[in-house]
């Protein structure tokens, strides 16, 4: 089995170690025997839009937003959204959240059109949102940090990823942290957050595979590193909310 893993703008939406989140999910793959395979996708024409089972969508500064943004409005964007209509998963961390939405409007200059892939808004805020950020999920507490002045609201059609225990989250305001929709994710957990969230990773690998090798089950691994780094972050997390 493989698996075709898609990079989104690793130039310009790559901040606060998103990076880890590409990493954990082609080595959860490649634990269990599936060949992973990473293919950067940046501005500019795409050479497959087709190929990818997952996205990846990381952080990134308001300027690398507009670049990004414009190069999403043409065909890049459709083919963004055709890939998820075609069964791709998506996992995206805070800019890349805000750019799967509807738009993104920064403390400076015009708005930036979002993919529409998310029901999502976001408008940047005074404040920053720096800190950890804990949440609580079906699946059990989301950990990571934060780094953000947008304020992201959901529409009816996007849940909330976690409800807010310590930090901000989506908007400081409803509790809410991050969205769900499908089988495309966003959040603004940084840190990066699959190596310690592991069950987040794996349920992405199910829908990515399930593409193109149907209903696929991943063994459990031995995630002791994962779990022991996670308790330590939602540790220190709890004691300097
Ligand atoms: N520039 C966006 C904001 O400040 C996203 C920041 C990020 O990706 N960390 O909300």
């Amino acid at each position: 089995m493989d698996l075709h893993i898609a990079h989104l703008y690793p130039d310009l939406m790559n901040i606060y170690g998103d990076r880890g989140n590409v990493i954990a999910l082609s080595q959860r793959a490649r634990w269990r025997g599936i060949e992973a395979e990473v293919r950067p996708y940046s501005v500019g024409q795409w050479a497959d839009p087709d190929w990818p089972d997952v996205w990846f969508f990381g952080g990134g500064q308001d300027q690398g937003q507009d670049i990004v943004g414009a190069d999403l409005a043409g065909k890049n964007g459709a083919g963004l959204r055709r890939s998820v209509e075609g069964g791709a998963a998506i996992f995206s961390v805070c800019g890349g959240y805000q750019l799967l939405g509807h738009e993104y409007v920064p403390e400076v200059g015009p708005a930036i059109p979002g993919v529409g892939i998310l029901d999502v808004t976001t408008r940047a805020g005074k404040k920053r949102f720096v800190g950890n950020l804990l949440a609580d999920s079906t699946d059990g507490q989301l950990i990571g940090f934060e780094n953000h002045s947008g304020r992201t609201f959901l529409g009816t059609s996007a849940k909330a990823l976690g409800t807010v225990v310590v930090g901000n989250g989506n908007n400081g305001e409803d509790k809410t942290e991050g969205a769900i929709q499908g089988k495309v994710i966003g959040c603004y957990l940084h840190g990066s957050c699959l190596p310690k969230n592991p069950w987040i990773a794996d349920q992405l690998l199910i829908w990515a595979l399930a593409r193109r090798h149907g209903d696929v089950k991943v063994d459990p691994l031995d995630d002791r590193d994962e779990l022991a780094a996670r308790e330590q972050a939602i540790g220190v997390a709890r004691a300097r909310p």
